[in-house]
């Protein structure tokens, strides 16, 4: 059953119930929705098991409903990657600091109990982080089965992991969001491509017919920066704190490095630092691109928010990495912009998807000198403005790669817009067409069996 990020990135939470053992497979927060969507519902599990909660990774899609996953079902073992349960504790205060700010009146207000500081500080230490690629089970309560589960490497985020579960000879593979190419810090997913009977699959960017090319992304960004630092302008990155800031800086010093653009001061700050900072410290154990780079290597002034209008980058070319990603009002991205907006030699770079119902879409698609709305401002653009593909997540390509290696019986497609959904389900359809395919709705359960196992998502 699908608890959240059924046909769009959202709550993403999976619950499985394996042979009488339940298991959820993360927990997340909706990215924009605070209203029915906000959180997982976990109204749908009334008095199903639930044994365990395995978290893929710490972004907040996944993890952030965290805090009220645990207050409905204290009992359950929380486990994930070493570098997810380090990561994990800054961003669920910044989801209590993004809640706190961002309440409607349709939002639980007393699901912001379960964010407050003492109560994450609290959770933080159940927390169970278990290595790679290694076998570890989930004992069955009151002579359940067991499940045995693997963590894999997933090429998405530091600690990003695909959950590989096997029980009395069932297996599923859950990919969690997943990237089959290198990034320029995080190196690819490294997931067994043997048969598995059920594999749940992201389908982020199924609907984009065009492979990711980090060569190319580059090379465009480079000529970027470089028209407008020539033009003595500056260049704006609203970036997420958490993988696309590590990336572009890593993308940034190489091409500083090899000459591609001038060394430029580039400034950081906030929550971005403080997640750097969890990456050096998994620099060595991580599947990283190069293991030990460290991105404190890399030179950065920090954003000092007493200064955000009159900082030397308001003067002096330089490379602004703020968050949000998508120019979220109220953000640093979102207060540079409105600067930036103003300055004909100034450039926006964006990197990152873009929500439809966000001011980083509306600043994307609006036309120089043309009034938009931005975030509930109207503003006009006399900057640049440009986007660039620095993708976290695979390509159609690399996702039909992995169904077609390890042929499932039962394909479920989740965490991705509906026409992703569909498109990938049509092309899979085209090559195995004794698949059963499922794009699962929000609280409704189906059966998977195999043998005499059966698993449920859900418990029709
Ligand atoms: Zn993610
Ligand atoms: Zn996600």
């Amino acid at each position: 059953m699908i608890l959240g990020g059924a046909e769009e990135i959202g709550a993403n939470s999976c619950y499985l119930n394996l042979d009488g053992t339940g298991l959820l497979i993360d927990a997340g927060l909706h990215p924009r929705d605070r209203a029915e969507r906000a959180l997982p519902w976990l109204e749908g599990l009334d008095d199903r098991p639930s044994d365990a909660v395995v978290i893929t990774h710490a972004h907040t899609d996944h993890v952030g409903g965290l805090p009220y996953v645990l207050r409905k079902l204290p009992h359950v073992r929380t486990v994930m990657s070493h570098a997810t349960r380090d990561l994990t504790h800054d961003v669920l205060h910044n989801c209590a600091k993004l809640l706190k700010s961002d309440v409607t009146r349709w939002f639980p207000k007393e699901a912001l109990d379960y964010y407050k500081r003492d109560v994450i500080e609290m959770i933080r230490h159940g927390f169970e982080a278990v290595p790679y690629n290694e076998p570890w089970v989930i004992r069955g309560f009151n002579g359940m089965s067991d499940v045995s589960v693997r963590l894999h490497p997933a090429g998405h985020i530091l600690g990003s992991a695909s959950v590989h579960l096997s029980c009395n000879g069932m297996s599923i593979l859950h990919t969690g969001d997943i990237q089959f190419d290198h990034q320029a810090m995080i190196a690819k997913a490294a997931t067994p491509r043997e048969h598995v009977d059920c594999l749940i699959t992201e389908a982020t960017n199924a609907f984009s017919d065009r492979p990711n090319d980090y060569a190319q992304e580059s090379k465009r960004l480079a000529q970027f920066v470089n028209t407008v630092t020539n033009a003595n302008g500056s260049v704006l990155i609203p970036s997420f704190a958490l993988g696309k800031t590590q990336e572009i800086l890593r993308t940034l010093y190489t091409l500083m490095r090899k000459g591609s653009i001038p060394q430029l001061p580039i400034y950081t700050g906030g929550l971005g630092v403080k997640i750097s900072k969890v990456y050096d410290q998994h620099c060595y154990t991580e599947p990283m691109r190069t293991p030990g780079f460290e991105v404190s290597d890399i030179p950065q002034e920090r954003i000092r928010f007493d200064q955000l209008f009159t900082a030397d980058y308001m003067r002096k070319p330089s490379i602004v990495v703020a968050s949000s990603g998508m120019v979220n009002k109220g953000t640093t991205s979102y207060a540079l912009a409105t600067a930036w907006l103003q300055k004909p030699n100034f450039g926006i770079a964006v990197i990152g998807y873009q929500d439809p119902e966000t001011p980083g879409h509306a600043l994307l698609h609006s036309g120089v000198d043309r009034p938009f709305d931005f975030g509930g401002r109207t503003m006009k653009r006399s900057c640049l403005i440009d986007r660039f593909r620095f993708s976290a997540h695979a390509s159609l390509e690399g996702l039909l790669g992995l169904i077609m290696d390890v042929r499932p019986s039962t394909l479920c497609i989740v965490h991705g817009e509906p026409e992703a959904c569909d498109h990938l389900a049509l092309c899979v359809k085209e090559r195995l067409p004794n698949t059963r395919i499922i794009i699962p709705r929000l609280g409704r359960s189906y059966v998977i069996e195999q043998g005499s196992t059966v698993a449920r998502m859900g418990s029709a």
